[in-house]
């Protein structure tokens, strides 16, 4: 059967440059890059180099790259490293509704030690509003943490237009950029960002490796104590395999940048269009234009989102839905209820997230493939024939309510 992936934004295969690469570090150039020998001063170097890639991608320098176990780790370090070394100065921290929980747990977690955290709502697009970034500051506020793009419905936010306010306000201003680091072109100067989350297994390096960028003269504390690696903001031995292959896929997406953005957001233009041309009663959820290249999040009514994705899987494509009872949660997405969706709307989402990897033919599929299914599902459920979505009992799958 054909398979097809459609679930980018959860993660992407790795590249077999990165891999190649990774392999060499593990079996022949193993040494640990503390070490004063040969064995370790070549490794030394692989870091450095790798750490010079990830700091072009961003228009960043070297020494504001510090390693990380993940994008979530790097948010904990941010928001957590920032907290901690400028209680004195205030505890107020802005952030928005519709972050990823590496950001809202933390925050929750912040809140448990004397912070006060400002969750700002967002418009039904997903996108936060610049004037309640300002109107949200006070003579308290430390940190804006803002994501760049969001992970479900794409959404870019005004990132430029809140790092001017940060800056003006001397405010540090972080932003979640897993979902947009080496799928969209990023300049942290340009941007005034002070600091940034990215993760290597979004745009074809290995799980399990990050990195945030610090604007130098930024105050961090460090999160674990230990050896004096990462300049002791984030000691410990190097994952060094992990490190290369971040480098590598750093190196790779900034020069296929322009190639892959053209190429992912013409199919999906079209997988836009042929869903809305085929199939109605739907709705496109996130920005119009503002989002992600290879993002496409589709409600469609009197449909459950989890039949959907165990539907799809059988004819071969993985996809994502908002509605996360296959999680083990009960809760629809977060985003999509921040957004002003009803739950039964929210539970009814697909989230397809496109990569490089992808073809026409993928769309062609697709495009065959799931207006069957949604009719299929439709003529099944008992939902389609009532009156109003209100009315009806909207998670029957979930037993929510
Ligand atoms: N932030 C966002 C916006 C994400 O999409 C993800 C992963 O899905 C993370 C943080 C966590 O990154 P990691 O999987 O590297 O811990």
């Amino acid at each position: 059967m054909k398979r097809i992936y459609f679930d980018h934004s959860a993660t992407t295969p790795v590249d077999e440059e990165v891999a190649k690469l990774m392999l060499e570090y593990m079996t022949e150039k193993f040494g640990n890059p503390s070490s004063i020998h040969s064995f370790g001063r070549e490794v030394r170097k692989a870091i450095d180099e790798a750490r010079g890639h990830v700091a072009a991608l961003l228009g960043a320098n070297p020494n504001e790259i510090f390693f990380t176990s993940g994008g979530t780790e790097a948010d904990n370090l941010a928001l957590k490293g920032v907290a901690l070394a400028n209680r004195k100065k205030g505890n107020h921290i802005i952030t928005t509704a519709i972050e990823h929980h590496a950001i809202l747990h933390t925050c929750e977690y912040l809140e448990k030690q004397g912070f006060t955290i400002t969750y700002l709502p967002v418009d039904e697009h997903a996108r936060v509003s610049v004037e309640d970034v300002r109107n949200a500051i006070t003579d308290k506020t430390i940190l804006i943490s803002i994501m760049f793009a969001n992970n479900e419905v794409g959404t870019i936010q005004p990132i430029k237009e809140i790092g001017e306010i940060a800056k003006e306000k001397g405010i540090y201003f972080h932003t979640d950029a897993v979902q947009a680091v080496g799928n969209c072109p990023i300049n942290v100067k340009e941007l005034n960002i002070d600091l940034l989350t990215l993760s290597g297994h979004k745009f074809h390096g290995p799980k399990g490796i990050g990195a945030l960028y610090a604007r130098r003269g930024v105050r961090l504390e460090a999160l674990q104590q230990g050896g004096g690696q990462e300049r002791t903001l984030r000691p410990g031995t190097e994952n060094v395999p992990g490190i290369v292959g971040l480098g590598k896929a750093a190196e790779i997406a900034k020069r296929d940048m322009e190639k892959k953005i053209a190429h992912v957001e013409a199919l999906k233009n079209k997988l836009i269009a042929g869903i809305t041309e085929k199939i109605s009663d739907i709705k496109l959820n996130g920005h119009p234009t503002l989002r992600m290249p290879g993002n496409v999040n589709f409600s469609f009514r009197y449909v459950e989102g989890e039949s959907l994705l165990l539907n799809l899987d059988l004819k071969g494509i993985a996809a994502s839905s908002g509605s996360a009872c296959t999680s083990g949660s009960l809760d629809p997405s977060h985003v999509l209820l921040a957004m002003g969706l009803t739950h039964e709307v929210a539970h009814g989402s697909l989230r397809i997230s496109l990569g490089r990897g992808n073809t026409e033919e993928d769309i062609d599929y697709c495009l065959t493939v799931l207006p069957e299914i949604i009719e299929r599902l439709r003529s099944m459920s008992p939902l389609s024939g009532s009156s109003t979505m209100a009315e009806s009992n909207p998670c029957s799958h979930c037993h929510k309510h």
